[in-house]
């Protein structure tokens, strides 16, 4: 088991397979001059299950897939078979923009994958566009359609953005009134490969909260997980919930249970810090399952308290965009 050096278990990992992606989300992204690492600097699909094999013989049970974009991955199913075949692994998902998943869905269900967490900023098509740079709006929404009436676990994940998308809000909510699936608003934070930097935010949680009550009655509260990053509220006749999820305010710091790999082996103990190590030539070395869980440990030793915490120890930490990072 891995317990950090608070006392918290940590057994969610957060394995980032791309840094690439074929959105260009600008809260996420500039529109240009990206700096993707080398081919050479990713972890090859075989190396991607070795590591997870590895994490989970240390007490990982949940993995979740990001990156970048997981889907741009050709090789993706590979890696879903592997972790859908090791014992102990109770959990896993992927967070994913929706528009390349559409052929794998089946196989998805067929391995027993329930849990998809979907971006999605707006529900309308010029909002969407706009914000993502790209013309997917109808294979996304086909996509979450499908995914939805497949059983799947649907979240959509949706960044309320000042000034682009605050009137997405209600509609979004709406959907809770006709599909099973959950809608949860996050706040922005300021990792967006250095394009955009803020100290702080009009569209925090409660903010948001607020703009929902005044168009619904009827909210009731949710009882959450400890470990949950949401806050999470149903309404009255609605067969979807929704949800806050402060990342900007971090409220749920205390019970962090997470630790990130990156596509490129960076070990991230908090998302508002710079990773503690990389652990890519590591895995790469001989005897490697050894010495990586000795710098898993050694950096699961070794972690802030708060977000707050950790972003005063480091300079410069909002000239990461998320895509290395995986969100
Ligand atoms: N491409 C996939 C997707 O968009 O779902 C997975 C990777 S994406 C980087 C993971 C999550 O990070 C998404 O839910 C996205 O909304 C979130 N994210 C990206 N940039 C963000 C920012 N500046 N503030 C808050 N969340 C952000
Ligand atoms: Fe791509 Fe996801 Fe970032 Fe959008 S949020 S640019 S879909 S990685």
């Amino acid at each position: 088991m891995l317990i950090d050096n608070h006392n918290r278990v940590i057994n969610y990992l957060r394995l980032a397979v791309t840094d690439r992606c074929n959105l260009r989300c600008n809260y996420c992204m500039p529109a240009e001059g990206i700096d993707f690492a080398k081919r050479d600097n990713l972890f090859t699909m075989e190396e991607l299950c070795r590591l997870s094999t590895i994490m989970v013989a240390q007490g990982i049970d949940k993995i979740r897939l990001t990156g970048g974009e997981p889907f741009v991955r050709k090789d993706l199913m590979v890696l879903f078979r592997h972790l859908a075949s090791l014992k102990g692994l109770k959990d896993i998902s992927v967070t994913t923009n929706a528009t390349l998943i559409g052929p794998y869905i089946d196989e998805l269900k067929s391995l027993g994958i329930k849990n998809i967490n979907v971006s999605l900023d707006a529900i309308n098509r010029e909002a969407f566009e706009r914000i993502t740079r790209r013309n997917q709006y109808e294979t996304v929404y086909e996509n979450v359609i499908k995914l939805i009436s497949e059983g799947f676990n649907v979240r959509i994940n949706c960044i309320a953005l000042e000034g682009q998308n605050i009137e997405e809000i209600i509609p979004l909510v709406e959907l809770t009134k006709y599909y099973p699936l959950s809608v949860r608003f996050l706040e922005e934070m300021p990792f967006n490969g250095g394009s955009k930097t803020f100290n702080k935010i009009k569209w925090d949680y409660k903010a948001i909260f607020n703009h929902i009550e005044t168009h619904f009655n009827d909210i009731e509260k949710l009882t959450s997980e400890k470990t949950s990053t949401s806050i999470n509220y149903k309404i009255k006749g609605h067969k979807g919930t929704f949800g806050l999820i402060p990342s900007f305010s971090r409220t749920f710091c205390g019970t962090c249970n997470r630790l990130r790999i990156s596509a490129t082996g960076d070990v991230i103990t908090c998302l508002y810090g710079k990773p503690r190590m990389n652990i890519r030539e590591i895995l790469r070395s001989e005897n490697s399952e050894e010495k990586v869980q000795e710098h898993i440990l050694a950096a699961i030793g070794n972690r802030s308290k708060t977000g707050f915490e950790e972003q005063q120890k480091y300079d410069g930490v909002f000239n990461n965009s998320m895509t290395s990072i995986g969100g």
